[in-house]
């Protein structure tokens, strides 16, 4: 939207609008609600375990009965949903974990609706959390090095997918990047009878740096080459709308951009061209950085935290995911 001008100083003086608070929250363009935030929260099997992650302050690996107590927080506070990720007690060349019955999420996702069936369980679909190796899809060893194997690894990311609907996840985010994962997962969806369950695709995810301290806290850390062959190079945005053009085309009903914060402009771009709901992923390094300059008492934690989601929602996004989502609800209750 280009801005008219409106004439000029000193009949126009845009101080006049700031002078109190009531007046700036009368031209307030943009508004963080509660209901736009999705915690995201890992499990893993055990009981009474909250084991802490050290790169990400306040985010714990949590066995089921914790889980289901910081999800009932975050239910209290406001937060409407949540982003589950599971690490398995084994993995395997063929992330079993990642689509058996009684996988940690699928377990995970019974609990939650039994005991919040109001609270939104999203389930992230990967399988890098369940690869011995560490990729997010099948691995052959070949002479110049592994190759991470695209069509194959459809079959079980919808195998994945369908049995986090049928453990009754309300929707499913398929986040490995394989090319025509969308599509796979919603065939499988709708063969298997869940033609309601949405999709949300990590549409733009971007091989990014920002992802350090998650891969403490899920333990995917890929144990050789790294994700550059399927995830998004950082110069790249033209790219990202197409990628987003094929997962809509594919069935994605809410599309995400990972990182956020370094990726605003395809925020932006993304939310302008398609319309569709969209999804701002503020990722592990974002968060450990704000907290690592709050606890030095460098930033204001949650001036800064707000502001940033702030940016993210003028950017365009409908929907932000954040470690910060409990506090952020209950900072703007005012509490
Ligand atoms: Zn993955």
């Amino acid at each position: 939207m280009n801005t008219p001008t409106l004439g000029s100083f000193p009949v126009r003086r845009p101080r006049r609008l700031r002078q109190s608070a009531a007046l700036r929250r009368l031209v307030c363009e943009t508004e963080l609600r509660v209901s736009q935030l999705v915690l995201p929260l890992f499990v893993r099997s055990g009981r009474k375990l909250r084991r802490p992650i050290g790169a990400m302050p306040g985010v714990f690996q949590l066995s089921p009965d914790e889980l289901v107590r910081d999800a009932t927080a975050a239910a209290q506070a406001g937060v409407p949903a949540v982003l589950l990720f599971g690490i398995p007690d084994r993995k395997d060349a063929k992330a079993s974990g990642a689509y058996t019955r009684n996988g940690i999420v699928q377990q995970a996702v019974r609990l939650l609706k039994k005991e919040l069936p109001e609270l939104l369980v999203i389930t992230d679909v990967c399988l890098c959390e369940y690869m011995a190796h560490g990729h997010c899809g099948l691995v052959q060893a070949g002479r110049r090095g592994a190759k991470i194997l695209n069509d194959p690894t459809l079959k079980l990311l919808a195998r994945a997918a369908a049995s986090h609907a049928e453990a009754g996840a309300d929707l499913v985010a398929p986040s490995d990047m394989m090319d025509g994962r969308v599509a796979a997962i919603r065939a499988e969806l709708d063969r298997q009878s869940f033609v309601d369950t949405p999709i949300m695709s990590y549409a733009a995810k971007y091989a990014s740096a920002f992802y350090g301290p998650f891969r403490e806290a899920a333990e995917s850390a890929p144990k050789f080459g790294d994700r550059r062959s399927y995830q998004m190079d950082a110069a790249n945005a033209s790219e990202a709308l197409r990628e987003v053009a094929l997962d809509i085309e594919e069935g994605a009903d809410i599309v995400m951009v990972k990182p956020a914060l370094a990726y605003l402009d395809i925020i932006h771009r993304v939310k302008t061209t398609f319309g569709l709901p969209t999804a701002a992923y503020a990722v592990s390094g974002e968060h450990s950085m704000i907290k690592a300059a709050a606890a030095q008492g460098w930033i204001d934690e949650r001036a800064v935290t707000l502001e940033a989601l702030l940016g993210m929602r003028r950017a365009g996004a409908d929907i932000l995911i954040t470690y910060a989502a409990v506090d952020v609800a209950r900072w703007l209750k005012g509490g």
